[in-house]
């Protein structure tokens, strides 16, 4: 299927021929197709000699609709032949969608004589274009007849020369959509970023602000390689404008590894691999940096630019991998992102070296896979911050909880205590406790085993829990012991409910080995007085009875008298 389609493009290919364009003020017609290259060697050719090869057949076929010669070429001469059908002069737009060509020249011929011509690119400051717009864009009025026009680029980025020739009213609606197109864009990066930073002051954690980065970063490649910087901010800054490009692309690639380390916390789990990214990424700058002074340094920038970001995007899915292998569930947005970016990225990287064939969503791919990655990466961190919430509280409350039984341990006891008895304090009110010990426990444990003891603990927690009522702080005081405060609780009602405790207890049974063993309590209650300041003195006077429990040969509740 596959050969026969291929088979099919060669014999189109082969057949396709450098047509005239006829001019079409309501159309826009890509020229490529009907284009014509040729390559120059060596020196610069005059236009005479240029007008002469085309004229004598040197000029080949381009046959695609958007010519791309890749990256690193020589120069390169494009010839297209337009005819105007009509009987009066129409002014059409000649765009080449592409703002990062260092030198474009633009001849136009009309019955073998130069008729004008334009030099732009930007190596020239911005104000030496035709037209104030971020692409190379010429307006020219062509009267009835033929026209041939030539143009000359010159790069040693990639010689992408997506060519069109728009009436006027049609190009406006193009540059209306453009700028509709990057608003948005920029706006939703833009929103994204304010947020985050927003976040990093708020709740300071390192990964908002490394996104912050991140995007502000994305923002100004993406700024820079449109043209629109070169139009807006820098419109002066030639050297700049040649070294925008790779020099961003590079920070770019490593604030997005930065952000992946910060994000999935990689400095603890994969600490090598994070050196090792540390130190690559010292190494690339410095490289460019020296490229930065060499003679063809600019060409090797570029080279080490897409290299960089290929492999920083490669990088960061892998990171996203390894991380989720290892159990962190924060890496799984991570990855869908870092999958989805790549995924873009590597669209446009081709489409750009020529490898796909030229297709504006193609070319926009990058931005698309970043904006839908943004977005991915913002419920990325929503989920990241709603796990540690949880993962907090859950700390928090295993703090305060006896693992074995679940009840309040003693810390726990203390805090939820400590109100109830200071009202007591301030309002004159009764409040009473009870110390539960469990009676000969070391025997229990001696004869069947710590287990068994450990579920003696559990069944009585239980069975402790039944009767307690809305109100009552419980809790494990010690090994075997339980300690329960009674706000609003006289010393008889208290008697009460230690009493129907010691019974509760009483009537537990565990079987082993067709034994059951029975269990018993000992409990002292005391009730607070008025010389009490400290709800420790109240404890203390409920250990003493229940001390006087155990005297009295167990499984009994004493009350301390005043
Ligand atoms: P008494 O009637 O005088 O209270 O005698 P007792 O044996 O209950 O008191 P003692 O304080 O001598 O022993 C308490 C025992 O409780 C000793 C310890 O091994 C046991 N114990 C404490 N915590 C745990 C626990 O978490 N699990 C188990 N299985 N045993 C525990
Ligand atoms: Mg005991
Ligand atoms: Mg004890």
């Amino acid at each position: 299927m596959f050969k026969h389609l291929l088979i099919l493009l060669l014999f189109v290919l082969s057949v396709a021929q450098a047509d005239v364009i006829v001019l079409d003020p309501k159309a826009s017609t890509a020229l490529g197709e009907n284009a014509a290259f040729f390559v120059e060697s060596n020196e610069r050719l005059p236009i005479r000699s240029v007008i002469e090869l085309y004229e004598q057949g040197s000029f080949l076929p381009a046959n695609q609709e958007v010519l791309n010669f890749g990256m690193g070429v020589m120069p390169h001469w494009i010839a297209v032949e337009v005819s105007n059908l009509k009987s009066e002069p129409l002014q059409m737009i000649l765009t080449i969608e592409n703002s990062w060509l260092d030198r474009v020249d633009l001849y136009v011929v009309q019955q073998g004589e130069l008729h004008n011509h334009y030099a732009f690119g930007d190596r020239y400051p911005f104000h030496f274009r035709p037209v104030n717009e971020r692409l190379f864009t010429v307006a020219e009025i062509f009267p009835p007849g033929s026209t041939l026009l030539f143009f000359r680029a010159e790069s040693p980025d990639p010689l992408l020369l997506p060519m069109f020739i728009t009436g006027a009213e049609q190009h406006k609606v193009y540059v209306e959509l453009d700028a509709y197109g990057y608003g948005l864009l920029y706006g939703v990066m833009l929103a994204l970023l304010m947020y985050n930073l927003m976040l990093y002051f708020g709740i300071r954690q390192r990964q908002y602000l490394y996104y912050a980065i991140y995007l502000g970063i994305f923002v100004a490649m993406n700024i820079a390689y449109t043209g629109h910087g070169f139009r807006w901010f820098w419109p002066n800054a030639t050297e700049w404008q040649q070294w925008a490009n790779p020099f961003l692309m590079v920070l770019y690639s490593i604030s997005g590894l930065m952000f992946a380390i910060a994000f999935l916390d990689l400095r603890s789990s994969l600490p090598k691999l994070t050196q090792a990214i540390f130190a690559s990424s010292i190494l690339i700058l410095v490289t460019f940096g020296c490229f930065y002074w060499l003679p063809s340094g600019r060409e090797w920038s570029l080279y080490l630019a897409f290299g960089t970001i290929l492999i920083s995007t490669l990088m960061m899915v892998v990171l996203g991998v390894l991380s989720l292998a290892q159990g962190n569930k924060a890496a799984r947005y991570f990855l869908i992102a870092s999958v989805v970016a790549a995924l873009g990225g590597a669209i446009t990287a081709l489409t750009v070296l020529g490898i796909l064939p030229y297709h504006l969503l193609g070319f926009r791919a990058v931005d698309i896979g970043t904006v839908l990655e943004s977005i991915l990466l913002a419920l990325a961190l929503a989920d990241q911050f709603r796990r540690t919430q949880r993962q907090r509280l859950k700390a928090e409350q295993m703090a305060r909880l006896d693992p074995l039984t679940g009840l309040n341990n003693r810390r726990a006891f203390n805090e939820r205590a400590e109100p109830y008895w200071l009202n007591a304090l301030r309002y004159q009110r009764n409040i009473s406790v009870a110390v539960i010990d469990l009676d000969e426990f070391k025997q229990i444990n001696d004869q069947f085993g710590h287990k068994i003891g450990d579920q003696a603990l559990v069944r009585t927690a239980k069975a402790l829990n039944k009767i307690v009522r809305a109100g009552d702080v419980l809790a494990r005081w010690g090994g075997e012991e339980f300690i329960l405060l009674m706000p609003e609780t006289d010393l008889d009602e208290a008697i009460q409910v230690a009493e129907r405790l010691r019974l509760s207890i009483h009537q537990i049974r565990i079987q082993e080995n067709q034994a059951d063993i029975a269990l018993s309590a000992s409990i002292g209650v005391a009730t607070r007085q008025e010389h009490m300041e400290q709800l420790e003195q109240l404890i203390h006077k409920a250990d003493q009875s229940l001390f006087k429990a155990k005297k009295a040969g167990r499984n009994r509740v004493v009350v301390a008298v005043v």
